[in-house]
């Protein structure tokens, strides 16, 4: 590694989620790769005589990659929609939109992930309609990477789970494993996200977590996001009921399946959390003790705060909270020391990990320039739980890197700034003539994030 040219940059400041916290300092790369970080100007003598090239960023504070931990990039061309208050109408013209504006799925994908790219995210856990959502990404992966795991929506549920299931699987067999994303240790890897409990049967679950197990495939579901999803797993009445009616997939085989027994997602769920490591978006509405059963399985939460709040599935104030009691969910609001808030610090402080999603662009405001990032999501959680302080924004960045790989099962070096791993940054601007901690600016300013590449970099011997 050592007899490779370098490419030497220098940033006011770089900062990662573990033991970098550094003004005026440099970033010494090879062949894609970080071989040094430190002060500017001690760079040991043996890397400096291959240093070939030069950049100086002497207003970003640069860090690792984001990792975007919850996404459908399939879903970009519909842009921000409006919420008119009722989900399931939501729902009705989210399906409406996506036939009307049907665009080929790999423009979509294409779309997402270079909106991706430009807001600073280098990884992503993406949910994938369909095989070809899988294949658009990683056709993208010499020139436009973005590594992290591609997770195949899987759907069916009463008498279709299994023949649904079946043909899945088949489907997802046919894809290659892992596509390698140049300069990264884990490029784009293949992953089955069984799409919600309301959806999608038991059964299906149970295939997804056998072939995990079998094959490594990686795991993910939406889990515990709305009020409606939990009257469904627990009564098998309300408005997902109606849907599946509606599209005549309702049969009375559902209801010996674990749906209508009084239980809350994570319980009926539990043992397909035992036996894989799942990532689950959402988990809006948790009390107590499923809190405690994630942290028992290792299991990861992708929270979506703007997405969560959008749909005032919890925050704003306090309407919505994690109640569940004797197996009735409640809309009660003063449950618990939430506060009718997320309860993604008290998951935190018990063990669980949680990173940062921003689900589909559709949930993001319309006038947000970046609502593929995660730094907006990092914001908007700063300020709505007022994280002020260096110790908080740097939960923050653990959140919007580390612990998206964590849930997607990839190196969490790949996003730390270390001696071999993948140069890929985010950089956002500063005043480095300020006393104000460099994470603690970009949190409270407005400047956009980029993303600083040198994974693909190939320098001329
Ligand atoms: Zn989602």
């Amino acid at each position: 590694m050592k007899s490779q040219p370098i490419t030497l940059i220098h940033c006011a400041a770089v900062q990662d989620a573990a033991n970098i916290n550094i003004r005026n300092a440099s970033i010494a790369i090879s062949s894609g790769r970080i071989v040094w970080v430190g002060p500017r100007g001690q760079l040991p003598e043996d890397l400096a005589q291959y240093v070939v090239n030069e950049q100086s960023y002497d207003d970003l504070l640069v860090t690792p990659a984001h990792v975007n931990a919850h996404v459908h990039l399939d879903l970009t061309h519909v842009g921000p929609q409006p919420f008119s208050g009722c989900f399931g109408d939501w729902l009705r013209g989210i399906r409406r939109i996506r036939t009307e504006k049907a665009i080929p799925v790999k423009e979509a994908v294409a779309q997402g992930v270079r909106l991706s790219r430009d807001a600073g995210v280098g990884y992503a856990a993406d949910i994938a309609g369909t095989v070809e959502a899988i294949e658009a990404r990683r056709e993208l992966a010499e020139l436009m990477p973005l590594a992290g795991v591609s997770y195949m929506e899987w759907f069916g549920i009463g008498e279709m789970a299994e023949p649904r299931g079946e043909v899945q699987e088949q489907k997802l067999r046919e894809v290659p494993y892992e596509t390698s994303v140049s300069g990264h240790t884990r490029g784009i890897v293949a992953g089955i996200q069984p799409h919600a409990p309301y959806s999608t049967g038991r059964q299906v679950y149970m295939r997804a977590a056998k072939l995990s197990r079998q094959r490594a495939y990686r795991l993910s579901t939406h889990m515990a996001e709305s009020m409606e999803e939990l009257e469904f797993v627990a009564k098998g009445s309300g408005l997902f009921r109606q849907f599946l009616d509606e599209m005549e997939m309702w049969d009375e085989s559902i209801l010996e399946q674990g749906i209508g027994e009084g239980l809350h997602p994570v319980e009926f769920l539990e043992r397909q959390l035992q036996r894989g490591r799942w990532l689950l978006a959402h988990c809006n509405f948790l009390a107590d003790k499923h809190i405690e059963i994630l942290a028992e399985t290792g299991t990861s939460v992708a929270y979506c705060p703007i997405a969560s709040d959008y749909f005032g599935h919890t925050g704003q104030g306090g309407k919505h909270a994690a109640v569940w009691e004797n197996g009735e969910c409640k809309d009660g609001g003063t449950e618990g020391d939430s506060g009718g808030r997320h309860r993604y610090r008290e998951m935190l402080a018990r063990g669980v990990n949680v990173a940062l999603g921003v689900d589909s662009v559709i949930c993001q405001p319309e006038d947000e320039g970046q609502a593929m990032g995660i730094l907006p999501q990092m914001r908007y959680l700063y300020e709505r739980d007022e994280m002020y302080g260096e110790e908080d924004a740097g939960l923050l960045l653990r959140m919007a890197t580390v612990n998206g790989m964590l849930g997607m099962d990839m190196p969490e070096e790949d996003v730390l700034l270390l001696e071999g791993s993948p140069a890929v940054f985010c950089g956002v601007v500063f005043n480095p003539e300020e006393g104000t901690d460099p994470l603690v600016q970009v949190m409270e300013n407005h400047e956009p994030a980029r993303l600083l590449d040198f994974s693909m970099v190939q320098i001329p011997e």
